[in-house]
């Protein structure tokens, strides 16, 4: 089954049977990243960090939900098919993405949102990979509104997306490992040194002035905030 027979599949089912499956896709990435980063934290999570964890899981949801309606309504328009093009509209959205939640990001952190909302991620001066979920509500539908702002304004290849999803985790979860797990030699290769690693957001917490970027630090290079 292709992505595309899949979307038409879910037009077709009931409405809290969407919600279902979206749920569950949501709770099933969680518990990979989770599981992913057993094998660099073995410590325990807290009560608090679970409860938090669920919250942005359900917030994740409804994200992911209002995608899929606003699709369902022609507001959000996806290309099919596979080409050369979604290369380059991966891209596209890697990069724009990338600005835009840098831009978010600089601006919980240097306006009153600060301690209202963002405080909570950096109570993890070390992160650990439960971290990548320990959002505040605001927060989390903040960085989703961002993403379906950016869907609405351009007609995104459907694979582009996905890939860029995956992706999003896998940087997600390697900023919040908590240790680096890529050699040094293959860190300082053209292209992969402006990549945002595991050290590039482990020190964002370490010192919450440097590193706002997510997928790469050239807007930190660019507007001198990198570290
Ligand atoms: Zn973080
Ligand atoms: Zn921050």
């Amino acid at each position: 089954m292709n992505i595309e027979t899949l979307l038409n599949y879910l037009l077709q089912l009931p409405v809290g049977y969407v919600w279902l499956i979206f749920l569950l896709e949501n709770v099933l990435i969680t518990c990979v990243v989770l599981l992913i980063g057993r094998f660099y934290y073995k410590g325990p999570y807290t009560p608090k960090e679970w409860t938090i964890c669920i919250i942005t899981n359900i917030i994740n949801t409804i994200v992911t939900y209002a995608g899929f309606w606003l699709w369902k309504h022609g507001i959000v328009k996806i290309t099919m098919g596979v080409s050369w093009n979604l290369l380059l509209d991966f891209l596209l959205l890697f990069l724009a993405m990338d600005l835009l939640m840098y831009v978010f990001h600089i601006a919980i952190h240097k306006t009153f949102l600060y301690k209202a909302v963002h405080r909570l991620h950096h109570e993890a001066v070390d992160p650990k990979p439960i971290d990548l979920f320990v959002l505040h509500p605001v927060e989390a539908f903040g960085f989703g509104s961002l993403w379906l702002l950016l869907l609405v304004v351009y007609p995104f290849n459907v694979y582009a997306i996905v890939i860029y999803l995956m992706i999003n985790v896998i940087f997600g979860l390697a900023g919040h490992l908590g240790i680096e797990p890529i050699p040094e030699k293959i860190l300082r290769l053209p292209l992969i040194k402006y990549l945002g690693t595991s050290t590039f957001h482990h020190n964002h917490h370490q010192d919450i002035t440097h590193n706002f970027g997510f997928y790469t630090s050239i807007w930190d290079r660019l507007f001198k905030t990198y570290k």
